[in-house]
C-alpha cells in the first residue's frame, strides 16, 4: 500500500472524479493533467518536504527581537510549493490560476501533510486570498489576493485574542475610522485598529515579502460602544508593510508588532505567534495604529470568515488524516522489520525456534489494521467532502444545493472525526515501536505532537460537537440529516445486494436508525442544556455511523474493481475491521446521549 495508490483509487475508481472534466469550468482537464499535478506534488513533498521534517521540529523559530528566523528548508520548501503554482490551483485561467478541481487540489494536498505538516504549504495563504475573492472590492483582489496566490505575499487568519478563544463575540480589538476621508481609500474604507491577537500560526516571518493578515475587530458606535456578540464583528486587512494600489511596497512598516512566538508541543516548523496591532511601536503615517482596509460590510466579519470555513476545516481533517497516515506507513515498516517473540504453539513457545517479526502476532496486527481503516477511511471521507464542494461549486442547482446542505452536515465530522481517530492511530504508530517509539530516534512520536493540535484549533472538539447535535442536524427541519440518511440508504441497499457485504449493511441500517433516535431523544425536552451536556459522545457515534457508511461504499466500489489482489483485501478488511471492532462503540456513546444523562453536568464544582 502507498498513499500513492490509495489516493489514485478513491479519486478515480471510488469518486470518478476524472468524470468531473464534463463540467464546462474543469473542460481542459483530464487524467493525463490531475497526473500531472498530482505527479508533481507528490515529487515536490518527496524531495523538498519529507527529508526536513525532523529539522524543522529541532530547529524551533527563532524571534531575535527583530526578526523571525526559520530554517533554509522552510524557505526552499514554500518556494517550490509555490511555483508549482498549487497556491492558486483551483483558480480561474485569467487569476493566473489552473481551475483544477478542488477534489484533485484537496488530494494534491495531502502529499505535502503526510510528508512535513509543520514546514506548511499554502492552506492560510490560499484561504485568506480566497476569502479576498469572495467578499473583497476588485482593487483588493487585485492588490492583496493576486499577490498571495502567487506566493509573493502570505497570508493569516487573526480571530483568537488571549481572552477570547471559542467565544469570538468577546473579541476586544477595535477599529476606528482614520481621519476623515478614510471611506474615499481606494484599498478600502481605511481604519486604525488596537488589540492583541493570540495563537495566531505564520504571523511573523521572512518566508516572503510581506504578510497580509485578515483581523477580526469591532468598530464602536459615536457612544464608544461597540454591538454585543457577533453582529458586532468586522473584517479587515491589515497589511504588514503598507502597499500602494499597485501592490508596490511604500517603504512604511504597519504597526503590527509581534510580542513573542509561542512554543509549542508540536507543529513547530511553523511559528505560532503573539501580535500586537495598534501599541505604537511602528508609526504609518506619523501617528500608531495599525492601518486595516474593511472587508465586506461593517459586522459581517465572521460572516466573511465562515465562508472559508468548509474549506479550512476540510483542510484541517486532510492534515490529521495525513499524520495518521505517515504514522500507519511508518509503524508498518517497522513492524515488518522487528523480530521479536515467538508464536504460541500447542504445547508453548518454542525457545529453539527463531523469532517471527512483530507483523505476524495478531496483536499488531490489530493496531496496524485499526490505523489502516482509521486514516484511510478518513482520507476517503475528505476526499468526498472535497467532492462536495466541486458538486457546490460547479453542479445543477438542485444538486448544488443538496452538496451545500449535506457539506453544512458532514465538515464537523470532516474536522474532527480525523482530529481524534488519526491521532488515535498516531498512538498505536508508537504503540507498535514499542519504547522505540517513544524516543526522538524514530518518527512517530512526532507525529502524535503534530497531530495534537488538530482537536483545539479551527474549532475545538466540544465546539465542533455543539455545532453539529445544536445546529447542524437541526438545520432547514433536519433536511441535511435527511439527505445524508438518503445517501447511506443508497449505499445500504446496494450492499445487500452482496452477500459479502450484506451484514455490514445492516449493521450500519440499525446505527442510522439508532443515531436518528438518539438525535430526537436529546431535543426531547427542547432545553439546550439537556441535550448538548453529551454533545461529543453524539460527535464520536455520528462520526463513527458516518465513516462506516463512507467504507461500505468504498467496499463496493473494491467489489465492482473485480480486483482480489492484496492491496483489495486489504481495502475489505479494513472495513471489517471498521464494522466489527469500530461501529459497535456507538451503542454506548449514543446511551448517554438518549437517556440526558447529566452525570458530568450536574456534578457540582467543588465534588470535582
Ligand atoms: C498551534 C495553534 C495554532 C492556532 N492558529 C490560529 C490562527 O492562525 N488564527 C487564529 O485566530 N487562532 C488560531 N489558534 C487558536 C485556536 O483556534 C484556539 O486555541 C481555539 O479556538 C480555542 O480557544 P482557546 O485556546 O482560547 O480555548 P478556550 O476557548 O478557552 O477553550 C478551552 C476549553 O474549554 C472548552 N470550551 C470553551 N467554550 C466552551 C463552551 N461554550 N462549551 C463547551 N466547552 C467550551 C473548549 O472546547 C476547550 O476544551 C491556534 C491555536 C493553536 C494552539
Amino acid at each position: 500500500m502507498s498513499l500513492r495508490s490509495s489516493i489514485d483509487f478513491l479519486l478515480f475508481q471510488w469518486l470518478q472524479a476524472d468524470n468531473l472534466n464534463q463540467r464546462e469550468r474543469f473542460a481542459d482537464h483530464s487524467r493525463d493533467t490531475f497526473d500531472a499535478v498530482l505527479d508533481t506534488s507528490e515529487r515536490i513533498a518527496r524531495e523538498k518536504y519529507a527529508p526536513f521534517n525532523r529539522l524543522v521540529d529541532t530547529q524551533e523559530p527563532h524571534f531575535d527581537g527583530d526578526k523571525v528566523t526559520l530554517p533554509q528548508a522552510t524557505h526552499d520548501a514554500q518556494k517550490a510549493y509555490a511555483e508549482s503554482g498549487m497556491l492558486s490551483a483551483a483558480q480561474d485561467y485569467d487569476w493566473g490560476g489552473m481551475q483544477l478541481p478542488y477534489t484533485v487540489e484537496s488530494a494534491a494536498n495531502a502529499f505535502f501533510g503526510c510528508a512535513s505538516v509543520s514546514i506548511g504549504s499554502g492552506m492560510l495563504t490560499t484561504g485568506n486570498a480566497n476569502l479576498l475573492m469572495a467578499h473583497g472590492t476588485e482593487l483588493q483582489k487585485q492588490v492583496f489576493a493576486k499577490n498571495e496566490f502567487a506566493g509573493r505575499w502570505s497570508g493569516t487568519m487573526c480571530l483568537s485574542e488571549p481572552q477570547a478563544g471559542s467565544s469570538l463575540s468577546d473579541v476586544a480589538t477595535r477599529a476606528v475610522p482614520d481621519g476623515a476621508g478614510f471611506e474615499a481609500d481606494p484599498l478600502g474604507p481605511r481604519y486604525r485598529l488596537k488589540g492583541n491577537k493570540m495563537w495566531i500560526s505564520a504571523g511573523e516571518h521572512e518566508l516572503t515579502e510581506n504578510i497580509i493578515h485578515l483581523v477580526l475587530a469591532k468598530i464602536p458606535g459615536p457612544d464608544g460602544k461597540t454591538i454585543p456578540g457577533v453582529k458586532g464583528i468586522s473584517l479587515f486587512i491589515v497589511p504588514k508593510k503598507l502597499v500602494d494600489t499597485e501592490g508596490r511596497l511604500t517603504g512604511e512598516r504597519n504597526d503590527v508588532a509581534l510580542a513573542g512566538l509561542n512554543h509549542k508541543l508540536g507543529w513547530r516548523g511553523t511559528t505560532n505567534t503573539l501580535l500586537n496591532f495598534g501599541e505604537g511601536k511602528f508609526q504609518p503615517g506619523g501617528q500608531g495604529g495599525a492601518v486595516g482596509y474593511l472587508v465586506g460590510r461593517p459586522g459581517e466579519g465572521l460572516k466573511c470568515m465562515f465562508h472559508m470555513m468548509n474549506e479550512a476545516r476540510i483542510g484541517v481533517g486532510m492534515a490529521a488524516t495525513m499524520l495518521g497516515m505517515a504514522g500507519y506507513l511508518a509503524s508498518l515498516d517497522y513492524a515488518r522489520n522487528r523480530p521479536q517473540g515467538r508464536p504460541m504453539g500447542v504445547g508453548g513457545k518454542d525457545a529453539a525456534q527463531p523469532q517471527i517479526r512483530i507483523i505476524e502476532h495478531a496483536d499488531v496486527k490489530r493496531m496496524l489494521l485499526a490505523q489502516k481503516s482509521y486514516c484511510e477511511g478518513a482520507l476517503a471521507l475528505e476526499l468526498y467532502c472535497a467532492r462536495l464542494v466541486d458538486e457546490q461549486h460547479t453542479g445543477a442547482p438542485e444538486a448544488a444545493d443538496d452538496a451545500r446542505l449535506l457539506l453544512e452536515v458532514l465538515t464537523p465530522i470532516a474536522k474532527s472525526w480525523p482530529s481524534e481517530w488519526c491521532l488515535e492511530a498516531n498512538s498505536l504508530a508508537i504503540q507498535v515501536h514499542g519504547g522505540y517509539g517513544y524516543t526522538r530516534d524514530f518518527p512517530v512520536e512526532q507525529y502524535w505532537r503534530d497531530n495534537r493540535l488538530n482537536m483545539i484549533h479551527e474549532g475545538t472538539h466540544g465546539i465542533q460537537a455543539m455545532d453539529l447535535l445544536g445546529r447542524k442536524v437541526l438545520m432547514e427541519n433536519g433536511r441535511g440529516l435527511q439527505l445524508l440518511a438518503a445517501r447511506i440508504n443508497s449505499t445500504i441497499e446496494r450492499a445487500l445486494q452482496q452477500p459479502e457485504l450484506a451484514g455490514h449493511a445492516n449493521a450500519l441500517a440499525a446505527a442510522l436508525q439508532h443515531v436518528g433516535a438518539a438525535t430526537k431523544a436529546a431535543w426531547a425536552t427542547g432545553v439546550p442544556t439537556d441535550a448538548l451536556a453529551n454533545a461529543v459522545p453524539y460527535l464520536q457515534a455520528f462520526g463513527h455511523t458516518v465513516l462506516a457508511w463512507i467504507w461500505l461504499d468504498v467496499a463496493l466500489a473494491v467489489r465492482a474493481s473485480g480486483s482480489s489482489d492484496a492491496t483489495a483485501q486489504g481495502r475489505l478488511a479494513a472495513a471489517r475491521f471498521f464494522f466489527h471492532y469500530e461501529l459497535p462503540k456507538i451503542g454506548a456513546w449514543l446511551r448517554v446521549v438518549e437517556t440526558r444523562d447529566q452525570t458530568c453536568a450536574e456534578l457540582p464544582e467543588d465534588a470535582f
